[in-house]
């Protein structure tokens, strides 16, 4: 004969035996020394078909052939092993099969949606004031190691700055312990932004891109309400991953890893809408708590839209990127900036009349 070789067991004893292995008409046909029969196909259940396990022929009487894995004898046997014919059935119940999608998709969405976002502001906002400061610190010389350079601004006007802030700080009453700090970047335009701890940075080309003292404090009140509500810290997280999340949760953060995604945040992402608009609130309250009209806003973003216009996805107002100005954003401050004019005149007007016979205007 010139079958396939295979080994057959005759369910009595567990002495194989060398057969000849064929197919007739719809019946396999198993020839040895002490071997004989022939039976239809359908009344033999074969194994499934498992890479590098031998493939393996059940009999009703007991008794067994293995041959060879990957010989032709499977191709005999076409979608007749138990797993095939479940998973068959479940296709065909097409209601099955769409429920289970469904359902997987579902706890997808829940998960990375809702769950991690949930979970990291969760994370960020329960973290200890010594983690975020220790985050802040590493991303800060992560950033000076690359991408910041000492600042080439006159030492007299980075004073300048640094006191107006300064008073500023002291006058919005805002508890945190901030610092402000200036660096030449290349890389990162002319730039804003608020690490861990309450360090914010603004860079060289920010500071003379900006028309006036009022519209600096304007753009680092924005970085103090991501200061205040750890925006950078939330955003990295919602964009680690499950892995990270969990980790913060359970306390155990590597500070160095939420570090080295700062850079990346800033060179590449933006904050969220909401976040903006929370950041946004918070400096005009800021502003109109220290006397100064938020249309210095207005006029902070509209130089930085200015400023090298056909340049905005390059390095030089990087800042857009990650801030984008929209026009809602702008008419949220001049709003704001109404109310606080209105304020002021009925301020003026029951205490000090006599003196301020006219007002001064903000373009
Ligand atoms: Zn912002």
């Amino acid at each position: 004969m010139t079958g396939i070789g295979g080994t057959y067991y005759d369910g009595r004893s567990s002495r194989p035996q060398a057969v000849d292995v064929q197919c007739v008409g719809g019946s396999l046909l198993v020839r040895g020394e002490h071997v004989d029969r022939t039976d239809p196909l359908e009344q033999i259940v074969p194994s499934a078909p498992l890479a590098g396990v031998p493939f393996t022929l059940r009999y009703a009487d007991g008794a067994r052939l293995q041959v060879p894995n990957g010989s032709p004898v499977g191709q005999w046997f076409p979608g007749q092993h138990r797993l095939e014919n479940r998973v068959d059935r479940w296709e065909r119940r097409g209601g099955i099969a769409a429920a289970a999608v469904l359902v997987m998709a579902l706890a997808l969405v829940v998960l990375f949606g809702w769950g991690v976002p949930a979970a990291a502001d969760y994370g960020a906002m329960h973290l200890p004031q010594a983690v975020d400061r220790a985050i802040g610190k590493q991303s800060l010389a992560l950033l000076r190691s690359h991408w910041l350079a000492p600042s080439t601004l006159p030492k007299a006007r980075r004073a300048e700055l640094q006191k107006r802030f300064h008073d500023f700080v002291i006058r919005t009453g805002d508890p945190d312990a901030l610092q402000l700090e200036f660096y030449q970047s290349k890389a990162l335009g002319a730039n804003a932004f608020s690490l861990g701890g309450g360090t914010i940075v603004v860079t060289d080309a920010m500071v003379r891109a900006l028309p006036d003292d009022d519209a600096f404090l304007a753009v680092a009140a924005h970085e103090m309400g991501h200061q205040r509500y750890r925006h950078m810290l939330r955003m990295v997280l919602r964009g680690s991953g499950v892995a990270l999340v969990a980790s913060i949760l359970i306390g155990d953060v590597s500070g160095s890893t939420l570090a080295t995604a700062v850079p990346v945040f800033l060179l590449n992402a933006h904050y969220s809408r909401g976040f903006e608009q929370q950041a946004d609130s918070f400096a005009f309250a800021a502003l109109v708590r220290s006397g100064i009209s938020p249309m210095a806003f207005v006029r902070a973003m509209r130089a930085l839209e200015k400023a090298h216009p056909e340049l905005h996805d390059d390095a030089s107002v990087r800042y857009l990127s990650t801030h984008p100005v929209t026009e809602e954003r702008i008419v949220r401050a001049q709003a704001a900036a109404q109310q606080f004019e209105r304020q002021r005149l009925a301020g003026k007007n029951t205490s000090s009349l006599a003196r301020d016979s006219h007002l001064p205007h903000q373009n």
